[in-house]
């Protein structure tokens, strides 16, 4: 068995979809990014990259390549899914930690679970989603930027 960890954070930004764990969230601003901004399936990402030892999402879609401008997230777990699976390991668990001061995002954490279980093949129990605010402080806090932690355990088909 093998653990992994991802982290990511990006700017919001007024007008634009907010994008988090593959589903659009009705709500005034947006992730800010080169792609469409799912902070949730970026950290996702590395965290699977991470178990495997095959580096990170960074080095596999470089953000300076116009190739993956705007490119819906769900492209990148569904390499990254192919990957991981052809180097002989399959997913146990993931565990997701979203901070964002706003919107309350835990109505929404049914249909993240069932979008995240589905494009990865897992039992929806296999995915657990948490959020929290980071208190008012900082970025997060203010409302400029949202977080999230990923942590997810490799298990070796071989
Ligand atoms: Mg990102």
């Amino acid at each position: 068995m093998r653990i992994g960890f991802g982290y990511d954070i990006h700017p919001l930004e007024d007008g634009i979809p907010l994008v988090l764990g593959g589903i659009t969230i009705p709500h005034f601003s947006g992730c800010k990014a080169h792609s469409d901004g799912d902070v949730v399936i970026h950290a996702l990402c590395d965290a699977l990259l991470g178990a495997a030892g095959l580096g990170d999402i960074g080095q596999l879609f470089p953000s300076s390549d116009p190739k993956w401008k705007n490119r819906n997230s769900r492209y990148f777990l569904e390499e990254i899914l192919q990957l991981i699976t052809v180097n002989g390991w399959e997913i146990a668990n993931i565990d997701l930690l979203i901070q964002a001061e706003k919107p309350v995002l835990n109505p929404y954490f049914k249909e993240m679970r069932h979008q995240l279980s589905q494009i990865l093949n897992l039992q929806s129990n296999q995915i657990n989603l948490k959020a929290g605010t980071n208190e008012k402080l900082g970025p997060i806090g203010q409302e400029k930027a949202i977080a999230c932690y990923a942590v997810c355990l490799l298990q070796s088909r071989l």
